[in-house]
């Protein structure tokens, strides 16, 4: 007897009221709950393995590039020659494997409140993390990072907030309190970067932490890039610095430096970079 076909398994986020998003499953691949979140990997036919935190979409294997050459290579590009990085959140290693394709990097810190995260991604997740675990310029701490920029005494040339959304264990990521910490942390001329969700539909998420970014930071530019995964129109980061470096980069200065990296884009041009601070009329409405 023929097996009746299975009955096909969709994932499913919410994305605003009467509005969800969702993703055929095509096999599960970890579901857990850990000590802070819901973690949930999946494989899908169109975005090959997927992750989900608390059932939102984090990050897929194939427009991973369009989040992280973002959040890393402009900044990086930006402030040129940065020696020391500290990366908040970023379990899936990510964010990590980007930062360590610049030569000039001597020390990447990474503070992560959930240690599984780390686990899984080094399990399950290479087309992300790669080897950047193992890096030896690479120290992980398993901590909430608004502890972590209260106490340390280290320095850093930029601070990548690579976080969840500003709900749960995320929200201490976009205060005030937390940003003015940073600032402390920075050396002369360094950036903080923050990601700042989808504005279509979290619209807060961005217009809050501008507002208390402006409290530390001179220097506060929300740029946007296209992330399939995330579904209703472009996500935002914030860049903050109270340097001058993004108004010094001209698109020479960051085609010669992004040449000196031995790596092929997914999303980031030099063009873009710039271009990426053009905002759209509703979201600059925000800030
Ligand atoms: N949003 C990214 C993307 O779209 O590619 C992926 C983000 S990464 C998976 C988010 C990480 O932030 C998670 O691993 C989560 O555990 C971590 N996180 C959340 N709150 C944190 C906190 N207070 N301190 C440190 N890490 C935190």
């Amino acid at each position: 007897m023929a097996e009746a076909p299975q009955s096909e398994s969709w994932v499913v986020e919410d994305i605003g009221e009467g509005a969800r998003f969702s993703l055929l499953e095509s096999e599960l691949l970890q579901e857990r709950q850990t000590a802070f979140q819901r973690l949930r990997l999946f494989a899908n036919p169109t975005f090959g393995k997927v992750l989900m935190l608390d059932d939102i979409f984090q990050t897929s294997e194939r427009d991973e590039g369009s989040y992280h050459e973002m959040l890393v290579h402009l900044p990086m590009l930006t402030l040129g020659a940065v020696r020391r990085v500290l990366i908040i959140g970023g379990g899936d290693g990510g964010t990590l494997r980007h930062v360590l394709l610049h030569p000039s990097v001597e020390a990447v810190t990474l503070v992560e409140l959930d240690p599984e995260v780390i686990e899984f991604s080094r399990e399950h997740l290479g087309a992300l993390c790669g080897q950047a675990f193992e890096d030896p310029r690479v120290s992980v701490t398993i901590a909430d990072g608004s502890r972590f920029v209260q106490e340390t005494d280290e320095r850093y040339d930029l601070i990548l907030v690579d976080s969840t959304d500003p709900v749960g264990p995320g929200k201490v990521l976009f205060s005030a309190a937390f940003y003015a910490d940073c600032k402390r942390c920075l050396a002369e001329g360094g950036a903080v970067v923050t990601q700042n969700a989808v504005p279509f539909s979290f619209p807060e998420a961005l217009s809050e932490p501008v507002e208390a970014l402006r409290q530390s930071f001179g220097d506060v530019a929300p740029y946007v890039t296209t992330v399939p995964l995330f579904a209703v129109g472009p996500m935002v980061f914030c860049w903050a610095s109270n340097g001058t470096a993004r108004q010094d980069a001209d698109v020479e200065t960051l085609h010669s430096r992004f040449a000196a990296l031995d790596f092929e884009a997914y999303y980031y041009t030099p063009e873009l970079h710039l271009a990426a601070f053009a905002l759209p009329a509703y979201i600059a409405r925000l800030i």
